[in-house]
């Protein structure tokens, strides 16, 4: 695996795949990683933890930064070349144009700002390696939707595809974040999918899932389309920690 940190040595030849990350590699990104592994020639993994996406900076101060851990891990998944670009190579001094993907759902209202630093980073990310296709997470399932517009709005030539959650064996989803909550905060935060599984084949799964997250206080509750796919997502504090998740209720995943 080559690493390579500026915009000026990326050389890529063949379909590329291109798996956008923010580090703090676990099973879920293996998982990205393996869907580009099995479609394209090469595949590039990003690592870059996108400033313009927070609002909260002291989020931003504790995001999880280990590039060894993250290399070791990305070549083991079989990543080609992994870019690391300093926040200078992708925001230098100067930097002022900005995406905004209107209609981001309820995510977009709590976080306001996050998709536009999304969609900012992402539009780079694909002019830069340029890409046939960039595989996202299901567990981002607005973050899904507002790229989709993003590639369809602006005529961007690639695919986007989505890989299904990747789940501890307990149902917790992976998330960098998890590395945070304390034992009691991690048995609570088993309740966001047993709720939304719960609530999913119901009438009204809305109206079933903040029922069943009585107590969790989510930030919201609601149905998200991607495209074939409707899947039921919330987004509940545990602790200090911002947890979202969601659950396919109806439809396939593409
Ligand atoms: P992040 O590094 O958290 O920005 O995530 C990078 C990509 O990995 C995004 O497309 C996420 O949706 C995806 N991802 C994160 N967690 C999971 C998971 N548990 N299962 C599948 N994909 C995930």
């Amino acid at each position: 695996m080559k690493i390579v940190r500026t915009i000026g040595e990326l050389r890529l030849e063949g379909e590329v795949g291109l798996v956008p990350t923010m580090g703090g590699l676990h099973a879920g990104h293996v998982a990205l990683i393996r869907a580009a592994r099995e479609e394209n020639d090469v595949v590039v993994a990003s690592l870059f933890v996108n400033p313009a996406q927070f609002s909260d900076p002291d989020d931003l101060a504790a995001y999880p930064r280990d590039e060894r851990r993250d290399s070791r891990l990305a070549a083991a998944a079989g990543v080609d070349v992994l870019f690391p670009p300093s926040v200078a190579e992708l925001y230098p001094p100067g930097f002022g144009t900005w995406v905004d993907v209107e209609s981001t759902g309820a995510e977009g209202v709590a976080r306001p700002g996050h998709f536009r630093g999304v969609a900012t980073v992402c539009l780079k990310l694909f002019n830069i390696v340029r890409p046939r296709r960039a595989y996202f997470g299901q567990k981002d399932a607005q973050q899904v939707s507002v790229v989709r517009r993003l590639v369809r709005d602006l005529d961007l030539d690639l695919q986007i595809r989505v890989v299904p959650t990747v789940r501890d064996p307990d149902g917790l989803a992976l998330s960098s974040r998890n590395a945070r909550l304390s034992p009691d905060e991690r048995q609570r935060a088993l309740g966001i999918q047993r709720a939304l599984r719960a609530a999913a084949p119901q009438a009204d799964p809305v109206a079933a899932a903040r029922a069943e997250l009585n107590g969790l206080d989510p930030d919201y509750v609601e149905l998200v389309e991607l495209g074939g796919a409707t899947v039921l997502a919330t987004a509940v504090r545990i602790g200090s920690t911002r947890l979202i998740d969601n659950v396919l209720v109806k439809g396939v995943l593409s």
